[in-house]
């Protein structure tokens, strides 16, 4: 078996997951309480506060489910679809693309608004198939990690409640790096993840939904079709006097997401966007004279996620070795390109605690040296 001692230290600067702060991975050492332990439920209780303010809602139901950020697309995409509805899907990258597929195997009737990857979703050409269509849900993503392009939320958002839809909005990579204003927005259901902006491991999902949708829940007129992701038994564990069991919540990762959302809060939303935005433009300065050219246009550029375009002289070799020469000569991770774009852009990661002058300056030493090679 392999040594855990061994494993080598590494700068985590793709799509996620990025490095956990050493306080989380202390946080993950201490002693197991059990999931009923009113202890560990004050714990959990302090998670839910905290996360209302990330999120930026007074939403009750606002909570860590016990699996990654896929999960909670699931979760707000099964409980507030039942078979025959139909779901407006804004889709400029893959995670758009997953939403449908997820909406499709829900029974639910998909439709898609695209627009080219690297481009944000047309708001117009939103607003007019929302009055068309008329659906049930509509839903998008703010932060498109498969491309690097942030969404404007509210004028989608309110055309939707105008035509009388539940707006589901996607901040896995959002949440923890830029603000993220739920209620402010009118958005009925969000969800994100704890590897990329928050600084903790990959394990669980904050979602989060308004009274409006639990309406929606609670008219349904058949049961959600997963048993583990149904918010109506989810709340027996996760709410009230009397907390019942409905499975066992992953402990130690309840106690990383308590020390990554303390490290927020100290530090406050407004700063860790500035640091987020400072090594951005950090990165973009120091590869440009390598070649290197953002995908996205500034006015649309996430600050924790930026696609590059490969110069001429990376993508003559193997744009793919040179990666692997970072991984391994320097212990530095970037992503690659999905789809369309593979081979074509690197993404550059520099989210939660890795968002510092400091990481941006070491991956540009890392790329001089491979290229002048
Ligand atoms: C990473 C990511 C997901 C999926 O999260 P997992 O933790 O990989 O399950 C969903 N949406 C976006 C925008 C992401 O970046």
């Amino acid at each position: 078996m392999i040594d855990l001692k061994t494993l080598p230290e590494r700068l985590l600067l793709g799509p996620g997951p990025s490095n956990a702060h050493p306080r989380v991975l202390e946080a993950m050492s201490q002693p197991l309480l059990g999931h009923l332990d009113p202890q560990f439920i004050s714990l959990l209780d302090e998670v839910k506060e905290s996360l209302r303010h990330v999120f930026g809602t007074q939403n009750a139901f606002t909570l860590p489910l016990s699996a990654t950020g896929s999960s909670g697309m699931e979760a707000c995409l099964v409980n507030l679809l039942e078979p025959g509805d139909t779901v407006l899907v804004g889709v400029n990258g893959v995670f758009g693309g997953r939403m449908c597929e997820v909406a499709s195997r829900a029974g639910a009737n998909v439709e898609r608004v695209e627009a080219e990857w690297g481009r944000p979703l047309d708001i117009d050409a939103m607003i007019e198939a929302i009055g068309r269509v008329r659906p049930a849900v509509v839903s998008f993503v703010h932060a498109e990690t498969s491309t690097g392009v942030l969404q404007s939320v509210p004028e989608i958002a309110a055309a939707a409640r105008e035509a009388g839809s539940l707006v589901v909005l996607d901040c896995v990579t959002s949440l923890g790096g830029i603000p993220v204003e739920l209620d402010a927005w009118g958005v009925d259901a969000a969800y994100s993840g704890t590897q990329k902006c928050l600084s903790c491991p990959p394990s669980l999902s904050p979602v989060s939904f308004s009274e409006r949708a639990l309406d929606r829940v609670r008219a349904r007129t058949r049961p959600v079709q997963s048993w583990y992701l149904d918010v109506s038994l989810l709340a027996g564990y996760y709410e009230g006097e009397k907390r019942v069991y409905h499975h066992t919540a992953p402990i130690s990762s309840v106690y990383a997401l308590h020390a990554g959302l303390s490290l927020v809060e100290e530090e406050g939303m407004a700063a860790r966007e500035a640091r987020h935005r400072e090594a951005a433009a950090a990165l973009i300065e120091g590869v440009e004279p390598l070649g290197f050219k953002p995908l996205v246009d500034e006015a649309h550029r996430l600050p924790m996620l930026t696609s590059l375009l490969l110069p001429d002289n990376v993508l003559a070799r193997d744009e793919a070795a040179l990666r692997g020469r970072l991984l391994n000569e320097h212990g530095i991770e970037v992503g690659a390109g999905l789809g369309a774009l593979a081979g074509k852009i690197w993404r550059v990661g520099l989210m939660g605690e890795n968002a510092r002058v400091e990481n941006v300056e070491r991956l540009i030493a890392a790329l001089r040296e491979e290229l002048a090679a």
